[in-house]
């Protein structure tokens, strides 16, 4: 069977996430967004730990229920280097041990626990409990591993289960570097909260016998994943090498003369994950392995609502026309990629054309870098076209 995925949101208990993020809340937005099963995140935090037992139905194998969603216990860790990996857990049991090993206080403090132990290190005690591990949005300039290594092997010693590609990169770039042929990519929504645009903006679809913690690793031997769904990579927050402080994308070579430190305003320049695959590449182009499945480009609704719209992603007005349309044709990503236009103009001809335009890559997008999220937009006619209401063909807003 083919399940959607999202392996990797935080809980209410880590830092900068809603409080919102409970497994009753969290479970009915993933089923509206096509997810089947997602991973519960901050799994070595013992609150959250028990707000799952007693949320949730455990089925066996890994997998706990609520309603109609299924979760897996996952932990980001932060570890030596400030680096962050992703750990996914067959049970409760596992995950008290494991946190008790690798998190030897503070364990209350985050939901995203910090150890002061290696990848390495983190990586031979998570094989003794049969865990899986992968970096967590491996190219990213703060806490992603190939900041600080050249080589996956020289972090973790061994070849991990999977790479999280993370936001602002995409299949094809992680396909320029040799020694990833043979790991599979996962895209998750790293969410902190349940809005629309977060939960489930990256996702992987994968063949599984069944939903179960052994069939997700028999997938990942065996590269069952069958799609990657994800955001353009330039609407990721470090896509672009850019000033943290005035968020201007800076060219990487200026950035290394100016000694990383912004020629505009003086902030601290990051080094974008474009730039940074770039420098550990071996190809020009990808070379990606015969199974490595498809990458699908996609953008949140919400953010198509909002921006058609001039409204706040999270306003009434967005959500509520959000709302309509998933009741009437979702999940998100059947709107996105496969309802017949002409059905959602019936609903609401405005978004229609902001839809057609993400499917005819007519949408402008502003990288991001630096912290801050690449911008979408829609060409002017396009807006002016919508307040008066009018349907317009592609050709017209080409
Ligand atoms: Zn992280
Ligand atoms: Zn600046």
């Amino acid at each position: 069977m083919l399940i959607n995925t999202d392996l990797h949101v935080h809980s209410c208990f880590s830092m900068a996430t809603s409080k919102d993020m409970l497994i009753k809340n969290i479970a009915p937005k993933a089923k509206e967004k096509g997810l089947q099963l997602v991973g519960t995140g901050d799994a070595f935090h013992p609150k959250w730990l028990k707000i799952i037992e007693e949320s949730t139905k455990y089925v066996g194998d890994g997998i706990y229920s609520h309603k109609d969603c299924d979760f897996l216990l996952t932990v980001e860790v932060e570890a030596e280097k400030k680096i962050h990996h992703l750990i996914f857990l067959p049970n409760i049991e596992t995950a008290r041990e494991l946190s008790d090993k690798l998190v030897s206080k503070n364990k209350y403090s985050d939901g995203r626990p910090r150890t002061k132990m290696s990848g390495a290190e983190i990586y031979d005690m998570v094989k003794e409990y049969d865990c899986l591990i992968g970096p967590a949005h491996a190219f990213t300039p703060w806490t992603g591993m190939y900041k600080s290594y050249d080589s996956i092997y020289d972090c973790y010693g061994g070849k991990v289960d999977f790479l999280e590609l993370g936001l602002s990169a995409d299949t094809d770039m992680a396909d320029t570097i040799k020694e990833l042929k043979d790991i599979p990519f996962l895209s998750n929504s790293d969410a902190h909260s349940p809005w629309p645009h977060r939960l489930g903006r990256e996702f992987n679809q994968i063949n599984v016998k069944d939903i179960s913690f052994s069939s997700l690793k028999y997938a990942l031997k065996h590269n069952d994943i069958k799609a990657n769904y994800g955001l353009y990579p330039n609407l990721g927050k470090y896509h672009m090498t850019a000033c943290t402080k005035c968020y201007k994308l800076i060219n990487p070579s200026i950035a290394y003369d100016n000694n990383m430190k912004c020629p505009y305003c003086g902030g601290r320049i990051k080094k974008g994950v474009d730039y940074r695959i770039i420098e550990i590449s071996d190809y020009d182009e990808p070379h990606s392995p015969d199974f490595r499945p498809p990458y699908i480009h996609t953008m949140p609704l919400a953010e198509i609502i909002s921006k058609i719209y001039d409204k706040g992603v999270t306003t009434k007005t967005v959500q509520n026309k959000w709302q309509l349309l998933i009741d009437k044709f979702g999940p998100e990503i059947e709107i996105l990629i496969n309802v017949p236009i002409s059905e959602i103009e019936n609903i609401d001809p405005q978004i229609a054309k902001g839809i057609s335009a993400f499917r005819n890559k007519t949408v402008h997008i502003t990288p991001g870098g630096g912290g801050k999220y690449g911008e979408i937009s829609f060409d002017k006619k396009l807006k002016e076209d919508n307040s008066k209401n009018s349907v317009v063909t592609l050709d017209n807003f080409n």
